[in-house]
């Protein structure tokens, strides 16, 4: 699905030579590098503050922490996400309140909100899922009419920019009150391991968000709150400071080959190529068809049979998963999602892919339909 060596041998001496500066200094946590990919982060989003941490599950826990949700509060989130969006929301004990994607842009649909909203609702989690942001002023006034904070889960779509109807601009995860994104080597800013950071503008909240992913303590061995052992290695660091400065030439070779696969299957009949927000970029985290008239799972045989790789993001909602059933949620409450976890397919999309790589996967496809 995506191709890591030949990214990494594309960007050796570079990153060899970084990753040798941390061997060398051996500051191997909290060294400097973690403070200057923070800095660096900060001015290529937009976002005042950046507080890097372990992972993106991680950032989404101690975001909600920072927030001060509590057991039995309620938080809206998407039902057709990664399982980690909701995972963190049941572990701090506050209970998932499901919403539907839109079945075009696979993004929260707004329209779900109101149902979905009852008197201990605290917050609501949109996922910019695939690599395009969710409706953020939709989200935005919901949100600030019912007193809600907002985390944008941004694992997917670093880098994608949302326009407001005034034509202001602002990256995907600086919106809502903090955002959250994933460094998992396979993301669109991936390093050599794990990696996460959170995302805010207010002085406060970065300070509570720090203080919480070290341990609830500003000053070493005081400890303010309850909080978590949650940091970026300085040589995950090292590396995401060389590819954040690709960041933009990836997701342009990534739109490349969206557009040239759209070209290619925009004439098949039974098959719908994804279709583009209207305020957002797309940063192509995912290049992700929905395949009419059941013929999915056979599609994915056949690609499989042929060499040409797929996946299926994702095939149960989380609504309908087994750890999630004490939620109390049926099959039909989510029909969208529902029908999407049987019609979607993921074809590889990466930053390295060659036009004789994309052929063979476009003819191997179209052959299928033939
Ligand atoms: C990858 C991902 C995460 C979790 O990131 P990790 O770094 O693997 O913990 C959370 N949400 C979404 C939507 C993701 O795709």
């Amino acid at each position: 699905m995506v191709d890591l060596r030949a990214q990494y041998e594309r960007i050796k001496p570079e990153v060899d030579q970084a990753i040798q500066e941390v061997l060398n200094s051996t500051a191997f946590i909290n060294g400097p590098e973690v403070k200057l990919f923070a800095e660096e982060l900060s001015q290529y989003s937009g976002a005042k503050f950046v507080i890097p941490c372990a992972n993106g599950t991680d950032a989404l826990q101690i975001a909600m922490m920072a927030l001060g949700f509590k057991p039995g509060d309620e938080v809206i989130v998407p039902t057709f996400t990664y399982v980690a969006t909701v995972e963190v929301i049941a572990l701090l004990g506050l209970k998932p309140s499901f919403v539907d994607v839109l079945p075009d842009t696979y993004e929260l649909d707004p329209k779900g909100l109101e149902k979905a909203l009852t008197s201990k609702t605290v917050g609501i989690v949109p996922v910019h899922l695939y690599g395009q942001c969710t409706d953020m002023e939709g989200v935005l006034a919901f949100a600030k009419k019912n007193n809600l904070k907002v985390i944008e889960d941004t694992a997917q779509a670093i880098g994608a920019v949302y326009t407001f109807s005034n034509g202001t601009k602002a990256q995907a995860g600086t919106i809502g009150d903090i955002g959250t994104t994933s460094f998992f080597p396979s993301k669109n800013l991936g390093c050599f391991g794990d990696g996460g950071a959170m995302f805010t503008q207010d002085p406060e909240l970065a300070e509570r968000l720090r203080m919480i992913a070290n341990h609830g303590q500003k000053k070493k061995y005081y400890h303010d709150s309850i909080g978590v052992n949650s940091r970026l290695d300085t040589l995950q660091a090292a590396v995401l400071r060389v590819k954040l400065r690709h960041l933009d030439k990836y997701s342009a070779s990534r739109n490349e080959v969206a557009d040239r696969y759209d070209e290619a299957f925009g004439t098949l009949s039974m098959v719908k190529i994804p279709k583009r927000a209207k305020n957002s970029t797309h940063v192509f985290h995912q290049y992700t068809l929905q395949i009419e008239g059941g013929k999915r799972d056979e599609l994915k045989a056949y690609l499989q049979e042929k060499g040409v790789p797929s996946m299926v993001y994702y095939p149960v909602p989380l609504h309908l998963q087994n750890a999630y059933r004490e939620f109390g949620y049926n099959e039909g409450d989510f029909p969208v999602a529902e029908s999407l976890c049987k019609k979607v397919l993921s074809l590889p999309i990466h930053t390295e892919m060659n036009p004789d790589e994309q052929e063979f996967i476009i003819d191997t496809v179209k052959s299928f339909f033939k």
